[in-house]
């Protein structure tokens, strides 16, 4: 929500700091997701689990950009159908529920890996905000709406938290498949909105965000979180 009022009170200088998460967030997931999440999915669930990473990141593709008209994470800056923001909306609503999967599923394996997550998803929230609102109003919403759909990403992601403990299908084979929409999210929705950009500012912030991630997950293991 706080993502989403930065785009309703058009605050130029939160939009800029929020483009910082997006790299920040895109570094910072893609570590977790590769040196964390993906070993301890295929050491649990075997050679299988691979399988499921795959489905997790092709699940994102087909809900954010195959039955979806229009839609790319950052601001929306020109003006889309009011289908574009519905059907975004709703892409979205599964990638924020396969956000909680992913916390719930990192804290069945230890507390250390569900934090981690949780970091990792938290980063990207205030930029999710940002793309949901954003398009929501270049899609005709009133910005009460907007904020709406914010909202709406929010309790998404909460949903997916307490689903995973009690549908089976997602306690087993949660941790696989948010390893895929991890990357996907990183690799495919982050990272494409700031490699065209000029300069050493976000790329500097995307690799801090990967060295970030070992530097909690050191400091968790020294507060004895292991
Ligand atoms: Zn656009
Ligand atoms: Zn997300």
């Amino acid at each position: 929500m706080a993502g989403g009022l930065a785009v309703t009170q058009s605050a130029k200088r939160g939009l800029k700091v929020i483009e910082g998460f997006v790299a920040f967030g895109a570094g910072y997931m893609l570590a977790i997701a590769f040196a964390e999440v993906l070993p301890e999915a295929i050491e649990r669930g075997g050679s299988s689990a691979a399988v499921f990473v795959l489905l997790g990141y092709l699940l994102v593709h087909l809900s954010q950009h195959t039955l979806t008209p229009h839609f790319h994470f950052g601001e929306e800056t020109h003006r889309v159908s009011h289908s574009a923001g519905v059907s975004a909306l709703i892409g979205l609503l599964l990638h924020t529920f396969f956000d909680g999967v992913a916390i719930a599923s990192g804290f069945l394996v230890s507390t250390e890996l569900g934090l981690l997550l949780f970091i990792a998803i938290f980063l990207h929230k205030l930029p999710e905000g940002v793309t949901i609102s954003s398009i929501q109003i270049a899609g005709g919403s009133t910005p009460m709406r907007a904020l709406g759909s914010a909202a709406m990403l929010g309790a998404a992601t909460v949903i997916g938290v307490l689903a995973t403990d009690y549908i089976g299908f997602l306690t087993e084979h949660g941790l696989a498949l948010s390893a895929g929409v991890t990357i996907y999210v990183g690799a495919s929705n982050l990272v494409p909105e700031f490699q065209g950009k000029r300069g050493w500012t976000l790329p500097a912030v995307f690799f801090g965000g990967a060295g970030t991630f070992f530097a909690t997950k050191w400091a968790l293991q020294a507060l004895g979180l292991h």
